[in-house]
Order: C-alpha cells, then sequence, then structure tokens
C-alpha cells in the first residue's frame, strides 16, 4: 500500500518503520525543518523496548539510555515514601529505559534511514480527505491508501479535544552530578500536592559522552511567567529547601532557558480513524506524561498496522477490533 504518516515523532517515526518492514511504500511529513526531537528525557516501559527490539532500534537506545530499576517518591517533610515501585521486585531482569528524547530519536530515526523511508521536511500538514495530503502552503500529495495522523498534540488531522490539566513541569537536561542518589533510579521529591521535585537519569545523549539527568519541577499550568519573573535563585532555593540531594542538579542551572514549560491535557478519541485515517499516539491520546505510558503506545501499532493494511479501506470495524486489542 502507499501510505503518508503526517508526523515524524516517536509514533510516526516507529509506524514509518513497521511499514517499511511490511513492504509497504512510506512516505513521512514534518513540519521541522531538520528532523529533531524536543524536549528532555522519558521512561521506555517493557512494551515499548519491545517494539524498538522489532524496528531494530534496541540496541542503540539501550547503549544510549540507562536502565532504571526503581521509582523512588517521597515527601519532603514527613520523608514518607509515596511512590516506591521496583520492575522486578526479585530481582528479574524487566527495567524502565530511562532516555533523552534526542537519543530515542536518533535510534529510531536511523531505522527508518536504513530502510530508506522518504521524509519531507519543512512539510506542515493541513487536511487529509480522500487520501489526498494537503499542506499548509497548499500542495498536495498522494493519492494514498491510508494516511497516518501522527502529528502529535496539536495535529491539525485529530479532531481530538482534551482537558487541560491544571499542573504542568518545566524540564530541563543536566549532567548526572556527584551524588549518593542511585544511577538506576527515578527519584522524586514531594511537598504535598503542590510540589514535585524530580530527577532522572537518562543515559547519554548522541555526541556526548556525559551520563545525564532529566529534572522537573511542576508548575501550575498558568505559573510559568510568575516562575520567570520571581527569578532562579528563589527557585533554586526552594527546591534545594524541601531536597537537598536536588542542589548538585540545581546548581547546573545558570539560566532560565535552561528549563522549558511543558503543559499537560487528557483526552482520548471514541473512534481513531475515519476511511483511510488512522490517527496514532498523542494525535489519538494524550495523557499526563507522570503516568509514563505516552510513547509506549507504539506497542499497539503492530497489530493496528497489520490489520490497518489489510482491512482499513474496505472495512473500518476490523481496524476498531485491532485498537481494542
Ligand atoms: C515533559 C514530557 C515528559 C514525558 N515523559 C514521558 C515518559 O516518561 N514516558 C512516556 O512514555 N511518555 C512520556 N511523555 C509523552 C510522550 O512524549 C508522548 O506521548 C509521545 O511523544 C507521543 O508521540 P507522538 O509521535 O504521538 O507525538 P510527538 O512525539 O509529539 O511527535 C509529533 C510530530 O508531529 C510533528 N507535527 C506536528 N504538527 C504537524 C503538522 N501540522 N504537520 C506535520 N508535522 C507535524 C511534530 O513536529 C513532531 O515531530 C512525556 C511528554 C512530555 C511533554
Amino acid at each position: 500500500m502507499k501510505i503518508a504518516v503526517a508526523g515524524a515523532g516517536i509514533g510516526g517515526l516507529t509506524v514509518a518503520a513497521l511499514l517499511g518492514q511490511d513492504g509497504h511504500d512510506v512516505a513521512v511529513f514534518d513540519q521541522f525543518d531538520s528532523p529533531r526531537p524536543v524536549g528532555s528525557g522519558l521512561v521506555i516501559q517493557p512494551v515499548g523496548q519491545a517494539v524498538l527490539a522489532e524496528i531494530d532500534a534496541l540496541d542503540e537506545a539501550l547503549k544510549l539510555g540507562n536502565s532504571v530499576y526503581h521509582m523512588l517518591g517521597f515527601e519532603a517533610e514527613a520523608g514518607r515514601p509515596v511512590l516506591n515501585v521496583r520492575y522486578d521486585n526479585d530481582g528479574g531482569p524487566r527495567f524502565g529505559l530511562a532516555i533523552h528524547r534526542a537519543s530515542l530519536f536518533t535510534a529510531i530515526w536511523n531505522t527508518v534511514q536504513r530502510q530508506g523511508i522518504a521524509l519531507h521536511q519543512s512539510a506542515a500538514v493541513q487536511s487529509a480527505k480522500d487520501g489526498i495530503l494537503t499542506l499548509q502552503d497548499g500542495t498536495e500529495h498522494g493519492p494514498f491508501d491510508l494516511i497516518i495522523d501522527a502529528a502529535g498534540v496539536t495535529s491539525p488531522l485529530s479532531p481530538l479535544t482534551s482537558r487541560p490539566l491544571p499542573y504542568g513541569a518545566i524540564w530541563g537536561t543536566v549532567d548526572w552530578p556527584e551524588t549518593a542518589l542511585p544511577i538506576t533510579q527515578l527519584s522524586q521529591c514531594y511537598r504535598r500536592a503542590d510540589r514535585m521535585i524530580g530527577a532522572l537519569p537518562i543515559g547519554k545523549m548522541p555526541n556526548d559522552a556525559a551520563q545525564k539527568a532529566a529534572i522537573f519541577w511542576s508548575l501550575p499550568r498558568d505559573k510559568y511567567d510568575d516562575w520567570l519573573a520571581s527569578g532562579l535563585e528563589k527557585w533554586k532555593a526552594e527546591a534545594v529547601g524541601l531536597w537537598p540531594e536536588f542542589a548538585p542538579f540545581a546548581t547546573q542551572i545558570t539560566a532560565p532557558s535552561q528549563m522549558t514549560m511543558a503543559r499537560y491535557s487528557h483526552g482520548t478519541l471514541r473512534k481513531p480513524y475515519g476511511t483511510g485515517l488512522v490517527h496514532i499516539g498523542d494525535a489519538a491520546h494524550r495523557a499526563s506524561p507522570q503516568l509514563g505510558q505516552g510513547a509506549r503506545r507504539p506497542d499497539a501499532l503492530r497489530q493496528v498496522s497489520q490489520v490497518t493494511c489489510r482491512h482499513l479501506s474496505s472495512d473500518e470495524r476490523h481496524f476498531h477490533t485491532a485498537i481494542s486489542i
């Protein structure tokens, strides 16, 4: 089949690789001028790791990323553990793959390139109808047997309206410092429900041998300007006051631009497909990253891609069944 994928993020590139492996003629369209990921680190759960293995991207992702076996979050004042989860209580092999987005992107992107899949850059998609993909500059591509919408949270192809969540977070990437915190653990500190600080050891970035950490600090979605206005030193003092172990991470932040504000929303498309069109990833379902499950969804893509290609144009119900699975 001739297939267009709108969006070259985690979901779009992964589904392109899976469909390319199945012998389909795939073209990917993204608005960016050159391939690049946005953001800091994330955790790929075991199901997501299985998909990376299937597209031959896991080895590279493992070399760059870092294995996390334990997630520990505790109250700042009482020191009481609130989140205390091990991937395998009896020392088994499962772990979360903590990785910088740039590293994950590199691993998946290299797979896509090895397969010779066409990528159209500076190609901001506007609409999809009857197998024709129309870009914002008015050019039309197609016809395609199938268009996959993987354009993320702001996809113009997705009818999803989602509910903004009251809290977001500022995120940054720093070197993993000299610290007593285990490098195999996601560590978080909370003050009631209104403050959360985290440090996630995410391994290396492409072309940089240093071990990195993704750090985050939760903020109400409309308080970013206030955070900027109150100054870095006040923020660092508050964070280190709550969690002294955060000090060697915080000292590496010397400019507000090192921290990026991310706002979240919740929502799920009840019917994530139309005739010849499928919505995947954040275009189909949005959730808070605190659940750590956003990027794992490509695990469903194997079944989706197979069933879609066999049946979608002729019978949408089969695809619906695949989604349910
Ligand atoms: C701060 C933060 C932390 C997170 N942590 C985790 C975690 O620990 N674990 C986890 O599993 N998930 C996490 N997530 C969620 C995860 O990042 C998303 O679920 C995942 O990136 C969704 O992939 P996607 O391919 O659907 O969209 P994206 O990765 O957002 O990719 C969308 C792509 O579409 C392109 N695009 C957008 N509009 C257009 C257009 N009009 N035309 C063409 N191209 C377009 C964009 O340039 C981009 O390349 C986190 C998210 C955030 C914000």
